[in-house]
């Protein structure tokens, strides 16, 4: 993503932050159908049909397809693959960990979440503690988005959960984001950092917090498809989001279902 030179965060008030909560929980609504959609045999091709009728029937718009080019409503990113995955003809196998990231839009305000989820019941357990330990180290770092903290407080609090679990690897070239009336906006949010450090969260805030771990090196690369990001020694990868503000009250997850 690019974010623009002395481009300032962009604070919503409480009414702009119900707004988003309706795309939020289109987003939230279209995962939830997904989860229950991810059986061996279903394809990510298939998966992304599943979305788009969601998104379309909920009355809002998907926020990827198109953006930059790119040719789906979801992500669908498996295994080795991180994030950035173009649903198509490949065939969910028992025990693959998928996963799915989605964005909508409703009155122009966006939300984006995304969900890992291991298909089928043979899935091992270092595969189902690599989604376990993404997913807990997304909430913790929610928990630390909270006013008068900052990004870097996010980030240890996501690298320190994920660093209390084992040797996995935080993925650096990808980030969260701030969000609003577009999808990606200032300022980045990364999934490491030092407590304290970088800008101050306010209320009215929205960021979309998002860690990818891998099972050993944090280092990817993009596919010939332009848009695959894959671990680069082939071990697999988890993705999971939310958009969360940052109100006077702590901070609220927007993309529930
Ligand atoms: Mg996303
Ligand atoms: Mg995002």
């Amino acid at each position: 993503m690019v974010f623009r030179k002395k481009e300032k965060v962009q604070i919503k008030t409480p009414e702009q932050i119900e707004l988003m909560r309706i795309a939020g929980a289109v987003v939230g609504q279209t995962l939830q159908t997904l989860e229950r959609a991810v059986v061996p045999g279903v394809t990510t091709g298939q998966l992304d049909q599943i979305a788009r009728e969601c998104i379309y029937g909920a009355g809002a718009t998907p926020s990827f397809l198109g953006y930059y080019g790119f040719p789906a409503v979801i992500c669908t990113s498996v295994n080795a693959e991180v994030v950035h995955g173009i649903p198509g003809d490949k065939v969910i196998e028992d025990g693959d960990l998928i996963s799915i990231d989605c964005g909508a839009i409703v009155d122009g305000w966006h939300g984006d979440a995304a969900i890992s989820v291991i298909a089928g019941d043979s899935g091992s357990n270092e595969f189902l503690k690599l989604s376990d330990v993404t997913r807990k180290s997304l909430f913790a770092g929610i928990d630390a988005a909270v006013a008068g903290n900052t990004i870097g407080d996010i980030g240890a609090a996501i690298e320190s959960e994920i660093r209390s679990h084992g040797n996995y690897g935080i993925v650096e070239d990808y980030v969260g984001h701030g969000i609003g009336t577009e999808m990606h906006m200032y300022p980045p949010v990364p999934n490491y950092g030092k407590s304290g450090s970088g800008l101050e969260l306010k209320v009215g805030m929205v960021l979309a917090i998002e860690p990818m771990v891998t099972i050993g090196s944090p280092v990817v690369q993009v596919l010939d498809d332009d848009w695959t990001v894959v671990t680069s020694d082939g071990n697999w990868a988890s993705h999971w989001e939310h958009s969360v503000a940052i109100t006077a009250s702590g901070p609220q997850i927007l993309t529930l279902p």
